[in-house]
């Protein structure tokens, strides 16, 4: 999935930078943040599965990530049965 949106904004860059260069300037810079909020935001931290409506926060090992509900129910399963062993 990642792939086409990079060749689609590819070439729209290219196109716009053909017509006039101040454009295809802005519309890289404007292309490159949007590859950058969707390769960073939208995918499971675990998994990779691409994230809808319903994401959750986790911080795993220092680092927060964006888990998809599948992931955050077995990590909320990994934390809870962490949790009991602690109490023993
Ligand atoms: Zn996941």
């Amino acid at each position: 999935m990642g792939w086409v949106v990079v060749v689609v904004i590819g070439c729209l860059v290219a196109y716009i930078w053909s017509l006039n260069t101040t454009w295809g300037i802005i519309s890289l810079v404007v292309g490159s943040v949007l590859l950058g909020s969707t390769s960073t935001s939208k995918k499971c931290g675990i998994c990779g599965n691409l994230l809808k409506k319903t994401m959750y926060e986790w911080k795993i090992e220092g680092k927060k990530k964006k888990v998809c509900p599948h992931c955050n129910s077995s990590l909320e399963r990994r934390q809870s049965r962490e949790a009991m062993r602690r109490l023993k």
